[in-house]
């Protein structure tokens, strides 16, 4: 078995995959492959209620808010949530802390205004700003919880006085959050919820059909809501394996269970990268991430003959963005501690070799 460190798609739990592959031949006895059911089906209908069921609990989404299950990636979302949200004429604010949320800045100005209330932008976005006003004439204020590609991660979220819009897709699921400080949530699946294919949102119901203009039905959040996430045929495998994977997070207990192992994960990590002389830590220390742990090597000869190290460990998917270099340790909820601990070995056998 090998110790998936990869940013994404990231590592599952391999007892879903197990039960996935099942599926893939026999759909619970059917004798049907879950690949060849209607997605109208009693057993597929089945499957989308309980995924639904699943975030809806672990997630204590409040009443008011609508889950769906939709395509095209976070990707998508970033034009999705202003094309839904931001009134003709109106403005959005947005907080700069990556190119993921560059990206979805940048979808916005189609359809309005952006006001980019703060950036990290000049430091290649080594931390999480925090002096800024949210203004109050702006339809939302989108922010991206954590940052995947720079390893940082919002620990406290901005009390705002307009509803918050986040992308919460590479730490969806990995701690408790208050879904009623946010007007729209949205996570494309393939960090920490399930395979690619399949976008997570929550949407609080009466933020929409206030923008006065006319929405393509498949880019509608309310043309969606009321087709149940099914207007359209769903991406039904996508959908099946994000149950099993929310399945496999009650059974361990939920979010906050999940919270803490993760904690624990990102604290031993971080402890051996500020231990080990070799090693250093490149997000600010107050904005660290417990799902992406970027590091660089003090020098830059060491980048290559670690990465071979951990191969020979059988530690995969360790290099970091090309945008910051070095490693990226992606820890999401499926992987387990022993392998962070695998790791922190190769980087002190490492260390050892080269005094
Ligand atoms: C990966 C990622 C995206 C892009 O997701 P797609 O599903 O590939 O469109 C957006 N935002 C964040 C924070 C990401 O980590």
């Amino acid at each position: 078995m090998k110790h998936n460190f990869g940013a994404g798609p990231g590592i599952l739990p391999h007892e879903v995959l197990k039960q996935a592959a099942a599926a893939v031949v026999d759909f619970n006895g059917t004798g049907l492959s879950l690949l060849e059911i209607s997605h109208r089906s009693p057993e597929f209908e089945a499957v989308l209620d309980e995924a639904v069921k699943l975030v809806k609990e672990l997630f204590e989404v409040p009443e008011g808010y609508s889950v769906l299950f939709l395509q095209g990636g976070a990707s998508t979302q970033f034009a999705l949530a202003p094309y839904n949200l931001l009134p003709e004429g109106g403005k959005a604010a947005y907080l700069e802390t990556g190119v993921w949320a560059n990206k979805a800045l940048k979808e916005a100005k189609f359809f309005g205004d952006v006001e980019v209330v703060a950036t990290s932008k000049e430091s290649n976005f080594t931390y999480i700003p925090t002096n800024y006003k949210i203004p109050e004439d702006a339809a939302y204020f989108h922010i991206t919880s954590n940052n995947t590609i720079y390893g940082t991660q919002m620990h406290h979220f901005p009390k705002s006085p307009i509803p918050v819009v986040c992308d919460m897709s590479s730490d969806i699921f990995s701690r408790k959050v208050n879904v009623a400080d946010f007007g729209l949530i949205y996570a494309g699946a393939q960090k920490n919820m399930g395979p690619a294919g399949v976008t997570l949102v929550i949407i609080k119901d009466d933020l929409l059909g206030k923008t006065g203009r006319k929405i393509p039905a498949m880019f509608n959040y309310q043309v969606q809501i009321e087709g149940g996430s099914m207007y359209n045929t769903p991406p039904c495998f996508a959908i099946y394996v994000s149950m099993l994977t929310l399945n496999w997070l009650k059974s361990k207990g939920g979010v906050a269970e999940i919270e803490k192992e993760n904690d624990a994960k990102a604290k031993v990590l971080y402890q051996e990268i500020d231990r080990n002389p070799l090693f250093k830590a490149v997000a600010a220390t107050e904005d660290r991430s417990h799902m992406n742990v970027c590091f660089v090597s003090e020098n830059p000869e060491h980048e290559k003959p670690f990465l071979k190290l951990c191969d020979e460990k059988g530690i995969v998917g360790l290099k970091g963005h090309r945008s910051v270099g070095g490693f990226r340790a992606s820890i999401y909820n499926a992987l387990p501690i022993t392998s962070v601990y695998v790791l922190i070995e190769a980087m002190q056998e490492f260390a050892e070799k080269n005094k």
